[in-house]
């Protein structure tokens, strides 16, 4: 694609996005907060699919994970033990005449203003974590961090949820929740922001079964994303080089997605070592190992960890979703993940059409988020639905009235089939797949 079409789609899809209600630019009346994004109606829907899915699938489908809700803010220590304090940086230069900041790397040598030429500053390490105070009294010793990430939630929590859990190796801990990094270069619309949501796993595992658990994991989440209907040839798996790894990992996969703007991350999958319990032990002087009752060893468990982002899933589904055809635009969503799964629409709004198509909304809804909509011609009513990625819409017409069938038209192929108005229940079960 080239660099205009590029931009091109990314503008129609925010412009779609603030249209239809699943993203507003956050404080909008106030000009908006830049990197900050509100989720619209349908937008908060998509989102808890989302997150439905993947809680589902880590904590519901597999027997040997548990759930946690960790604070966000943590004690200022924990970012001392994990690392952040000091490794959780850019490196920053500023210029001296325009006065904007720019990330650049230490072996940069054009040190000049990319904006107007100017000269730019020594650089110096820029720390990503927010700071904020506890309490009235803003001194030195009530700094605390906003989290950048989840996962120190999950690891000072080891021990509790091992133990009310009685779990043995290996098992994983699931948490999906806030973090915040001021990033320097955020952007690409919810791509890079400095608030977003994780979906964290941390699998616990023995030293000598860590790199077989990283393989399998790594698999099962590129399976995951299959699931929610992303295209096969949009996803790929990338192996960190040497110099790519981060501070904490051995070895890590990222799981990549074709956007628009190119290929980029969605997903990290971490073999952590023992660094973070090893870390914590030491830091809070608690003993976080674990005693293997069978071989009596007693060690600190190896980390598999899978990270990925609520937001970048978000958008990987909807600029895989969009497309436009000759006379619509339409959200191709996998309908587990659709905001609305069914639009429902009396042809006319008369001869007791409109009654009718009401009474099917009622037996729907406790089932499904469902539309209803009796306003403009039918053939608008169903664009509308396309733009927003409804996948099924039932129609009620005069042929109801007669033999108290309708039509049930499908998204993508726009093919309409008619069946009877107590079959509907069942058919968009089947469809949309169960109760969500
Ligand atoms: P990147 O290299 O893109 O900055 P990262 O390697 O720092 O990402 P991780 O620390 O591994 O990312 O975080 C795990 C996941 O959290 C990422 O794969 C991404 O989906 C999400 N994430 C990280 N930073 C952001 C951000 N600023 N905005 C939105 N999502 C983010």
């Amino acid at each position: 694609m080239k660099r205009n079409d590029v931009s091109d789609v990314m503008v129609k899809i925010v412009s779609l996005c603030k249209r239809r209600g699943y993203i507003f630019q956050s404080s909008e009346i106030y000009d908006g907060l830049a990197s900050c994004w509100d989720y619209g109606p349908l937008g908060v829907e998509l989102k808890r699919n989302i997150k439905g899915l993947w809680w589902r699938a880590m904590t519901q489908l597999r027997s040997d994970i548990e759930g946690l809700d960790a604070s966000i803010m943590m004690h200022p220590n924990v970012w001392e033990a994990s690392g952040h304090l000091k490794g959780f940086t850019d490196l920053l230069a500023d210029c001296k005449d325009c006065k904007h900041r720019f990330k650049v790397t230490e072996t940069q040598e054009n040190r000049t203003c990319p904006d107007c030429g100017g000269e730019l500053t020594e650089a110096r390490h820029f720390n990503l974590m927010f700071k904020t105070h506890m309490g009235p009294v803003e001194k030195k010793g009530t700094i605390i961090y906003l989290r950048p990430e989840t996962a120190q939630g999950i690891y000072v929590n080891f021990l509790n949820v091992q133990a009310v859990s009685r779990r043995k190796l290996p098992f994983g801990i699931a948490q999906i929740g806030k973090a915040f990094r001021n990033e320097i270069t955020p952007g690409n619309f919810i791509f890079r922001t400095r608030e977003f949501e994780q979906m964290e796993m941390q699998y616990f595992v023995k030293k000598n079964e860590a790199e077989e658990w990283l393989e399998s994991w790594k698999e099962e989440r590129m399976r995951w994303y299959h699931t929610l209907g992303i295209k096969a040839s949009a996803l790929r798996l990338h192996k960190h080089t040497q110099d790519e790894l981060p501070h904490y990992a051995s070895c890590a996969y990222d799981i990549e997605h074709k956007f628009p703007f190119g290929w980029q991350e969605l997903e990290g999958i971490h073999n952590r070592t023992d660094y973070d319990l090893t870390r914590h032990s030491k830091h809070s002087g608690k003993d976080l190992s674990y005693f293997e009752t069978e071989s009596k060893e007693r060690f600190i468990p190896y980390i598999i960890e899978t990270s990925a982002g609520v937001d970048r899933t978000l958008l990987a589904c909807l600029t895989d979703a969009y497309a436009e055809e000759e006379d619509r635009v339409v959200l191709r969503l996998s309908p587990q993940i659709a905001p609305i799964k069914v639009g429902i629409f009396p042809l006319v709004k008369r001869d007791g059409m409109p009654e009718i198509a009401q009474k099917i909304e009622e037996t729907l809804r406790p089932h499904f988020k469902v539309f209803y909509d009796e306003v403009s011609s039918v053939g608008r009513r169903y664009r509308r639905q396309d733009e927003i990625g409804t996948p099924y819409c039932v129609t009620v017409d005069s042929e109801t009235l007669k033999n108290n069938t309708v039509t049930l038209r499908e998204r993508d192929s726009m093919i309409q089939i008619r069946l009877r108005i107590n079959e509907v229940i069942e058919k968009a079960k089947k469809l949309i797949g169960g109760e969500i």
